[in-house]
């Protein structure tokens, strides 16, 4: 950092002691590191970390001196795992407070507001900081004190049993916020069950699917930093995927003249950042990213060379034009004549957004060529019926100017993202769970977990072990009701465990609550793809390490963190070896330890064994002396790869090409029945993850599983397109997929800071739309979705597009008066049940001051929580990703007489009736002989590959026996 001399003032405070002298070079002043000039620092040095002094901010002006432990871990508020430094009271041991971690590739000593609010949650008075077990019905909010050791015991029991009675799929975990690398997926394989269930198709499973079928690989990983052109559909300065990390990128661009593009029905922060802020209508991106694409080819800005050797055109011009000559000519040629009809006109048409701004930016597109980076997250992809056309579009203009894998282009996620090697891998499940993966939706990029209770009332299964982990479906999922009434029948989920650091609305349904940790209390590893190079991260239990450092030895992580709280990482470990005390289902082997010949793996040895297996981090231990698990607790990350371009065209090596075949037509080298990579211009490169090793212009998989006129990429018309709402009617499109930049899914309540900035969603209304209406803010609104409505209050502003409407989805947090926990952010509720599907909740008190160990907790001063939209939205998902698709066809009204804010109502008989009417969109499987699922698609739990083809199951969902 620079040094910046004082001015007069800033002198003169020093030396009356009003500020911190931070320039003069006193020998006898403690913090040595910041008083050099020239020598200001913004982190501590690490030499200092083991003993870091700071004077008590809370004894100013008196200068009372502080010692602490710094201890690095990594965020846990959000996907991207930025590194955070614990501050360790070396007096108390207690954390004070969290900065950031300098030594964090992805994150670089930097967070957004919710890293430094960990400690809000870990001190939070109403935090869960033991085992909990129901007591009265479920759901009665009554609760007891019970150990760890019963909780294993009873749980343990009851998995073994149903895994004895091949019950297998009815064992399920269900998470919501994962975050470590392969850690649970590696667990749950051991149990042998298909019992993988995840939040992933209310969240990204859209964007997946359009990058899947471009090239195998499901997530773009823009290299931002160096791009000269950034194309954003989503918010990704203010809350978007890898929110600061990729901030900070987009922003070192920009210094660097970098020009930026968003589109956003919504004035967001990212839009006003933006030199290009495209107010498309939601649901037509697709229309106006093929426009450009367009533009690109009739203006020959597409790059020869990629198109050339990196897509697969020969296939598309035999399979969609036949008897057309094979050149490259007439494959841009048909191309443009593919599109004819997207000109710039129409997509002005559909998405209200300027012809001439789109030439404009498709020409800056093609003019950035290969440094051009793109990013579509939730959003489009996640809004609207086709919405994975949104990603797929948008990666068709990475592929046309060439800028994949290439210096300011896009990678795909993978290339950027560590895979940790474990000390054993549990073979593939033989089973294959239905309820998580039905016939209807073969392709879908992940299990359709929010149609769950919709199953489960169909009587499609049971889920006998229920684990629910740092998950919430009652509130965060579309139709929360519906999970309540499954929830509450015992039949159909046996044992709900719900683990959780806080309170949510879903353990209140539950029959044990245990408490997981926060950021600072567990262990995971990370890895993302920030940008182009690739970190593992280490987040581990802050006072576990303090106390090692303190010279004391801990054996269960519980031990030190507050109250009794744990980890999953431990839990799992001991909860699978009381599963199979004699080794005979198998689970057993997988949780010895590496070290010593038939004991149970300490944690300690699972992640010395990762960290020695990791490239590049042994010797960087060896360097500094230190153990490769001892490295990782001082750094808490490490750098795997500085940069990772152009993977593709890595070379197979005469070792790897020894014994291969290579297809002579399609040129597809396979060795022992798989494919290994692609012949190009005669050399044998690894290509893509795809059945052509390239990037598939054409997908002859879309075409085998029934959906022949999506071949290319295209354009589907959203359920909420204009042609299908009524005006008249006063029926709009609400956009509730957006986020405030501090909040964190289902888990700011119990972050004080959070909420004090945020605690509202108002429903977003251009001045003409309230003016119809006569609204003007702060006047409540009613909107009618299809199976309910609720209440809110409007908000007008010129920041969203005319004709849309939109609502933040992350508040509106409930308790009823008998829940605990969250009362910063909750809103205290009354649930009524008709007995016939009818759900009415009215808000009873909003936020109020409450008497704690935290003294903020008296000086709450806002009382307005917001409002539970996503109750009140019916299921939508689309036939062929299997996202949900979040945008709500709404009727506005003005309120009726009896109307409060807060007031909603469902009626889970009609929600059941419109999971039916989506239901007849799909094209069910069976695919091509007889296969559940494209092979070449991931699944999060594969299981053997027997189990993908329907004739060899039985009628358990298990792979039949003769066939092992
Ligand atoms: S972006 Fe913010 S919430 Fe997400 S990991 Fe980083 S600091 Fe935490």
């Amino acid at each position: 950092m620079g040094y910046k001399k004082p001015s007069f003032i800033e002198r003169m405070a020093e030396k009356i002691g009003l500020i911190q002298d931070l320039h003069s070079a006193k020998e006898e002043n403690p913090l040595p590191s910041l008083t050099e000039p020239g020598k200001l620092t913004k982190f501590p040095p690490l030499d200092q970390w083991d003993d870091w002094v700071e004077y008590e901010a809370t004894d100013h002006p008196r200068k009372v001196k502080k010692n602490y432990t710094i201890v690095p871990t990594t965020c846990f508020n959000c996907e991207s795992a930025c590194g955070l430094t614990a501050y360790v009271d070396k007096e108390t041991m207690e954390v004070r407070k969290f900065e950031g971690n300098p030594y964090h590739p992805g994150s670089r000593g930097r967070n957004c507001a919710k890293g430094p609010a960990t400690i809000n949650q870990i001190t939070d008075p109403d935090r869960i900081l033991y085992p909990l077990k129901r007591v009265g019905k479920r759901g009665e909010g009554k609760w007891e004190r019970v150990g760890w050791d019963e909780v294993l015991e009873v749980v343990s029991a009851r998995m073994r049993k149903a895994i004895k009675e091949e019950r297998h799929n009815e064992i399920a975990y269900h998470v919501g916020r994962p975050g470590h690398e392969g850690y649970t997926n590696r667990v749950v394989q051991t149990w042998g069950v298909d019992g993988h269930n995840s939040h992933t198709n209310i969240c990204s499973s859209g964007a997946r699917f359009g990058y899947n079928i471009w090239y195998g690989y499901d997530r773009p990983s823009p290299d931002h930093a160096n791009a000269k052109f950034i194309l954003l559909i989503s918010a990704h300065l203010e809350s978007g995927h890898y929110f600061n990390p990729h901030a900070q990128r987009i922003i070192e661009a920009k210094m660097k003249g970098a020009k930026l593009a968003t589109m956003d029905p919504r004035l967001s922060n990212t839009a006003s950042m933006s030199d290009y802020w495209m107010p498309t209508y939601p649901g037509s991106e697709a229309a106006v990213l093929l426009a450009m694409a367009k533009i690109i080819l009739q203006k020959g800005l597409y790059n020869r060379a990629f198109l050339e050797n990196w897509t697969n055109w020969q296939t598309y011009l035999e399979k969609r034009h036949p008897g057309t000559e094979h050149t490259f000519e007439n494959y841009i040629e048909k191309m443009i004549g593919e599109y004819e009809e997207y000109t710039p006109e129409y997509a002005e048409k559909e998405s209200g957004v300027p012809a001439a701004t789109v030439v404009e930016v498709a020409i800056k597109i093609g003019e950035a060529g290969e440094k051009f980076a793109t990013h579509n997250w939730r959003a489009a992809a996640s809004g609207n019926l086709g919405g994975w056309c949104v990603s797929r579009c948008l990666h068709f203009l990475n592929v046309l100017t060439g800028s994949v894998g290439t210096v300011g282009g896009t990678s795909p996620n993978s290339w950027n993202k560590f895979k940790p090697k474990f000390h054993t891998t549990p073979p593939g499940q033989k089973f294959w769970n239905n309820v998580h993966w039905p016939e209807e939706y073969p392709m879908s990029m992940f299990e359709m977990s929010f149609l769950l209770p919709h199953l489960l009332k169909e009587g499609r299964g049971k889920m006998d072990v229920y684990f629910s982990r740092v998950f919430n479906p009652v509130w965060t999922y579309p139709d929360g009701f519906s999970w309540m009434e499954q929830f509450m029948d015992e039949e159909k989920f046996g044992l709900h465990i719900a683990m959780t650091p806080t309170w949510n609305e879903t353990a209140f349904f539950a029959d044990y609550v245990i408490p997981m940790g926060h950021a600072s209390e567990r262990h995971d590893l990370n890895s993302y793809a920030t940008h182009s190079g690739m970190w593992i991260a280490f987040r581990q239990p802050v006072l576990r390490e303090a106390a090692r450092r303190a010279g004391k030895h801990v054996e269960f992580t519980y031990e030190v963190n507050p109250g009794e709280v744990w980890e999953e990482d431990e839990f799992w470990i001991e909860l699978s070896w009381r599963m199979d005390p004699d080794g005979s289902l198998g689970i057993r082997e997988h949780f010895l330890s590496p070290y010593r010949k038939g004991e149970k793996i300490t944690i300690d040895e699972y992640y010395q064994y990762i960290f020695e297996n990791t490239k590049g981090l042994p010797a960087a231990a060896k360097k500094e002396g230190l153990t490769e698990l001892n490295y990782m607790r001082k750094y808490g990350a490490f750098e795997v790869e500085k940069h990772s371009y152009s993977k593709h065209e890595f070379k197979l090596s005469a070792e790897q090409m020894a014994g291969a075949d290579i297809d002579e037509k399609s040129q597809v080298i396979r060795k022992d029945g798989k494919d290994i990579g692609v012949m190009v211009n005669g050399e044998a490169l690894v290509g893509f993850p795809t059945p052509s090793r390239k990037n598939e212009f054409y997908s002859q998989t879309m075409v085998d599983w029934k959906w022949e006129e999506y071949a290319i990429p295209t354009y589907i018309k959203s359920h909420i397109h204009q042609e299908k709402l009524d005006w008249d009617k006063g029926e709009y499109v609400l956009v509730p997929t957006f986020r405030l930049p501090v909040l964190i899914h289902s888990r700011s309540a119990n972050a004080k800071w959070l909420t004090e900035i945020a605690n509202r969603n108002p429903i977003w209304m251009h001045p003409q739309e309230a003016k119809r209406f006569g609204f003007k803010t702060g006047d409540l609104v009613r909107l009618n979705t299809d199976i309910g409505y609720f209440v809110d209050k409007v908000w007008v502003t010129e920041g969203m597009k005319p004709g849309v409407i939109a609502c933040s989805h992350h508040l509106g947090r409930w308790r009823r008066k008998q829940d605990k926990g969250n009362r910063w952010g909750t809103n205290t509720v009354d649930i009524q049940h008709d007995g016939n599907g009818g759900w009415k909740m009215q808000t009873t008190s909003g936020i109020k001051p409450f008497q704690s160990k935290d003294k903020d907790s008296k000086r709450i001063f806002w009382a307005d929580g917001g409002v539970h939209q996503n109750i009140t939205h019916a299921v939508h998902p689309d036939p062929i990703s299997g996202m949900h698709c979040w945008h709500q066809r709404v009727r506005v009204e003005v309120p009726h007489a009896e109307d409060k804010y807060g007031d909603l109502f469902v009626d889970t008989n009609k929600a059941h009736e419109n999971y039916k009417e989506w239901l007849k969109l799909t094209r069910p499987g069976p695919g091509p002989d007889g296969l559940r699922r494209p092979l070449w698609f991931k699944r999060p739990l594969k299981p053997d590959t027997k189990a993908y083809y329907v004739e060899n199951m039985d009628e358990n969902g298990r792979v039949k026996r003769e066939l092992g």
